[in-house]
């Protein structure tokens, strides 16, 4: 069997490998992207916050595939404190199927060969790599890049896979709106959003949260936590609760109700110091590389992102020297582009997130004297909006927490 080539093979095609494939093939590289599932409905809920339509605006040109825009976030607290939050400017809420179509689509249409195939072995030869497929066919490629996920086979095989403290366990159901367009069985809903709001619950001593997404015609609900801290039992009780909270105080028909369950990379603190995500001849990019939020689980936005610095530095590389062969080049400053970009930002929420989810803020837990506040104060309420949609930085969250809650007290 003839062996087929590529310069760079980006293994898995989400957002993360999607979006780098669209960008390389667009700059004329020779990229071959490999994924068994094509588009599909990854475990997820779907926001896109307001940081990542706003840089890649391609996001939201296409009006082929629907969305939600949300506009408002309640917010409820460990002691049942709520606030609504207007938000400035919207995020949205996609089917995963959409956004992976809308990246994977306009990769292909940049150029990209898509192999619809998981690549379930590689190894290294002289001037690069060579991949099997499990459809039994074989590629050789300059450099490869790792996209396939939080339970990354790529990152498995380089440096081994995440400890169990750098990860969040997610577990949620996707349920369809009824043809009437209420959202629950005979339209009661206790506490339940309008189709065109989140809910946000911090469960009393829980590092997570519990969520519900609007989307187009249906509701992505959730619930996240450290792996570890919680049995899946408990979370299931959990979310089983809050969902029903939506019902009427009972689950929809199972015919509208569909559960999943997923790994989210939330790195431990200390796990960011020496955190590889290059090596001779490969990268890592998105989930695979430990690329999403500690304390929101969020990320979509570090997906492309990290695809992007990752072009970028490829584009530069290939600019400065003009010799072909400037992969690693470009992978050495990828490595300081993406922690000036965001990885001292998520760092910091790592550093944070205990207090987050257990510390103190003027005498009360944290969540409850933010949500107390916001309550009271528009400034405080901007504050948290722009947190939620992943336009605070969490360097300065504390610092401007603080100069708004003097003017409370
Ligand atoms: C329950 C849950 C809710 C979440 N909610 C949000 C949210 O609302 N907003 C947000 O920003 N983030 C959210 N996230 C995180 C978000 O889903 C990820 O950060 C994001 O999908 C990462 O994109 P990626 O391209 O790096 O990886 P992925 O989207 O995981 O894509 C990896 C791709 O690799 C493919 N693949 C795997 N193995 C192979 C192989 N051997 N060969 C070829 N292909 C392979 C897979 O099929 C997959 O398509 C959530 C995560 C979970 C689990």
């Amino acid at each position: 069997m003839q062996a087929r080539s590529a310069e760079i093979a980006i293994i898995g095609a989400g957002p993360a490998g999607a979006h780098l494939a669209s960008r390389l093939a667009a700059e004329g590289r020779d990229v071959a992207l490999f994924d068994p599932k094509g588009a599909w409905e990854k475990p997820c809920g779907g926001g896109v916050p307001t940081r990542a339509i706003r840089e890649f605006a391609f996001i939201l040109e296409s009006s082929s595939y629907p969305r939600k825009l949300v506009h408002q976030i309640t917010m409820i607290s460990p002691l049942e404190r709520r606030v609504t939050l207007t938000l400035d400017r919207p995020f949205a809420v996609y089917s995963r199927q959409v956004l992976n179509s809308l990246v994977l689509d306009r990769a292909i249409e940049a150029g990209a060969n898509f192999i619809r195939e998981g690549v379930s072995s590689f190894s290294r030869e002289t001037g690069g790599w060579s991949l099997f497929t499990d459809a039994g066919n074989q590629w050789r490629a300059r450099f490869l890049v790792g996209a396939d996920g939080a339970a990354s086979f790529t990152r498995r095989r380089l440096i081994g896979i995440f400890p169990k403290r750098d990860l969040a366990l997610a577990f949620g159901y996707n349920i369809t709106n009824q043809e009437n367009g209420s959202n629950g069985d005979n339209g009661a809903h206790d506490c339940g959003p309008s189709t065109d709001e989140v809910v946000v619950r911090f469960p009393k001593e829980f590092t997570g949260y519990l969520w519900a997404f609007p989307r187009p015609g249906v509701v992505n609900f959730g619930v996240a936590s450290k792996l570890g801290e919680r049995t899946s039992d408990e979370l299931r009780t959990l979310l089983n609760n809050f969902v029903s909270g939506f019902y009427g105080g009972r689950m929809p028909d199972s015919g509208r109700v569909s559960f999943f369950g997923a790994k989210i990379p939330t790195l431990d603190l200390a796990s960011w110091k020496d955190l590889q995500t290059t090596g001779e001849g490969w990268v890592l990019i998105g989930d695979a590389a430990g690329f999403a939020d500690p304390i929101t689980g969020e990320g979509i936005y570090y997906a492309f992102k990290s695809a992007d610095l990752f072009a970028d530095a490829l584009r530069d590389a290939q600019t400065s020297n003009g010799s072909s062969s400037t992969h690693q080049a470009a992978a050495a400053s990828y490595k300081t582009l993406w922690r000036d970009a965001f990885g001292r930002d998520l760092e910091h929420a790592s550093f944070r997130l205990p207090h987050f989810y257990h510390g103190r803020f003027f005498g009360r837990i944290f969540t409850d004297a933010m949500i107390m506040l916001a309550r009271r104060h528009r400034g405080v309420r901007t504050i948290l909006g722009r947190a939620l949609v992943g336009e605070q930085s969490y360097v300065t969250l504390k610092r401007d927490l603080l100069r708004r809650a003097w003017q409370v007290f």
